[in-house]
């Protein structure tokens, strides 16, 4: 058997794989926790779930059948007041983003990405052979006022993970209006900020904005995302997309009815964001539009956020986002029982 035939392609051997915040079974099991007694606010989910019709509409779900998008389509042109001609779907926004990739990048191709951010732009980069220009931005988190002439994508995030701060529209102006690139507008945590973007995307023809119901609705579990584009870009989608676009009857019966109980998700963000100013003014983190509050931490993020998960508490250490240093750590904001246990923690630990 030929060695070189069971090598992994070569572009691949620098990449490191997606590190994911860490979960209830893999703590409990490292410290013997009783998986009840941990908080987790390590990975942005929003702890008061969906809303009981997802629940409800869960029961009939039909798993013999594939998938039927039509509902979910309609909820959504409704939430986002777009035409059904202007949105795709894909398993989680991860999956969107993953067609997309397919869809224009090829070897040698570069992409933009303004750090430290959300991972996954840089892997689905070199999955696809191109090449990511990293983009650091300014001590208060800003991007550059130009993409860089030679990429082909560029990934802008905001509310931006893991800083938490948004774009101005100004600004997405001047940088769509200065470039050639499609520029991937990822507005993962949009609800919890103060206004959108998406209204842009009918006026620039190389505007993506890409969305999720992990986060606002409740549904990370569900894996479902969606994106708004121009028309042309929507029909080139449906090319690159696996089929039924990676969903699946339980994911697509869970969001159409998510997307029909707005007063849940809009109780739950209102929630939300009132904790967050809440633990943002103790722990003096940076302002946030999102469900996370970034932090910056004197001793090295990896024993600071050790010391709470010898705790049961689940926080994020940013060792893993690229130029995020070493002194940062994202704490997810949930429910005010969880935010008092992180709370408590934070005095003893910070002492
Ligand atoms: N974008 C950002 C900025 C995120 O933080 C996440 C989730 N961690 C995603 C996209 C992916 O979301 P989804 O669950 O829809 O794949």
């Amino acid at each position: 058997m030929s060695s070189s035939r069971q090598s992994t392609r070569e572009s691949l051997k620098r990449l490191r794989p997606y590190v994911a915040g860490k979960g209830f079974t893999e703590i409990s099991r490292r410290y013997g926790l009783d998986p009840a007694d941990i908080v987790k606010l390590g990975s942005n989910e929003n702890p008061y779930g969906p809303s009981p019709k997802v629940f409800e509409a869960l029961k009939n779900v039909s798993p013999e059948r594939y998938p039927e998008p039509e509902e979910l389509m309609e909820g959504l042109a409704r939430y986002t007041g777009s035409p059904q001609e202007m949105l795709v779907i894909g398993a989680g926004m991860d999956g969107v983003m993953d067609t997309l990739t397919r869809l224009f990048l090829e070897k040698g191709d570069r992409t933009f990405i303004a750090t430290p951010t959300f991972s996954y732009y840089e892997i689905l980069t070199v999955l696809a052979g191109a090449e990511p220009l990293f983009s650091p931005r300014s001590p208060d988190f800003r991007i550059c006022e130009r993409i860089a002439d030679e990429a082909k994508m560029a990934f802008i995030c905001s509310p931006n993970n893991p800083t938490g701060n948004t774009l101005k529209e100004e600004e997405l102006r001047q940088l769509l209006e200065t470039t050639e690139a499609i520029v991937f507008l990822d507005e993962a945590y949009v609800e919890f900020a103060e206004r959108s973007l998406a209204e842009l995307v009918s006026r620039y023809e190389n505007l993506v904005v890409g969305r999720t119901l992990s986060k606002a609705f409740g549904l990370a579990g569900m894996r479902l995302g969606y994106a708004l584009m121009p028309e042309w870009m929507a029909r080139e989608y449906r090319r690159a997309a696996p089929p039924f676009f990676g969903i699946s009857c339980a994911s697509v019966a869970a969001g159409a009815a998510a997307l029909a109980d707005l007063d849940f998700m809009n109780e739950s963000v209102r929630k939300i964001r009132m904790e967050r100013s809440r633990l943002q003014k103790e722990i003096r983190s940076y302002p946030s539009q999102a469900n996370f509050l970034y932090l910056k931490t004197e001793e090295a993020s990896d024993s600071f956020a050790e010391k709470f998960l010898q705790k049961g508490i689940i926080i994020r250490d940013c060792r893993s986002f690229r130029g995020a240093g070493e002194n940062h750590v994202r704490v997810t904001v949930g429910t005010p029982a969880e935010n008092d246990r992180f709370l408590a923690a934070f005095r003893e630990i910070r002492r």
